[in-house]
């Protein structure tokens, strides 16, 4: 697996879309067959999901992936799952908490949506898809993908391709 944050290359798409190149996955545009939502996982698919990644499936990292996905789809930050953590009596850094979301993230197992500078959440439905998301309450949330289409993609730089689009919806309330 390729280092998947931070080889990523971004260019401003036309909303606050993100084009995001890795080599991390397989190729191409069409990720909808290899992307499946991680939500549902049990403890054993993401044991193996580790293994396979070359993460040595630790007491702490399951307990962190339990808190993840036992919970059907979510968008969580680091900090919220280090207090999540803390309420569940689970002895963990944040730097552990980082570094374990990054590894997820290079594994597959879940997919970074980075709504600002400041802000990352991480997402447990690893499909193609984009977020509506509230600049006053922080809230994201999964928008459709039957709901929208992207157009107008710009040509990639030569020997670049457009690898996945991310587009962030931003709200406020009217
Ligand atoms: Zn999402």
């Amino acid at each position: 697996m390729a280092n998947y944050h931070f080889e990523a290359d971004s260019l401003q798409a036309n909303i606050a879309g993100e084009v995001t190149q890795a080599g991390a996955k397989s190729a191409g545009m069409n990720v909808a067959e290899k992307d499946c939502p991680m939500q549902d996982l049990t403890r054993e698919e993401v044991t193996q999901y580790l293994r396979r990644s070359g993460l040595r499936p630790t007491r702490q990292r399951i307990a962190l992936s339990d808190l993840l996905f036992g919970k059907g789809g979510r968008h969580i930050t680091a900090e919220a799952l280090h207090e999540e953590a803390v309420m569940a009596k689970i002895p963990v850094s944040m730097a552990t908490i980082y570094n374990t979301l990054h590894h997820f993230t290079q594994a597959g197992l879940l997919r970074e949506v980075a709504v600002d500078g400041a802000k990352t959440y991480f997402d447990t439905n690893t499909s193609n898809h984009h977020h509506f998301y509230h600049e006053d309450t922080g809230h994201i949330y999964d928008i459709d993908t039957d709901e929208m289409k992207v157009v107008g993609i710009p040509t990639p730089p030569e020997g670049q391709e457009v690898w996945r689009i991310d587009v962030i919806v931003r709200l406020k309330d009217i």
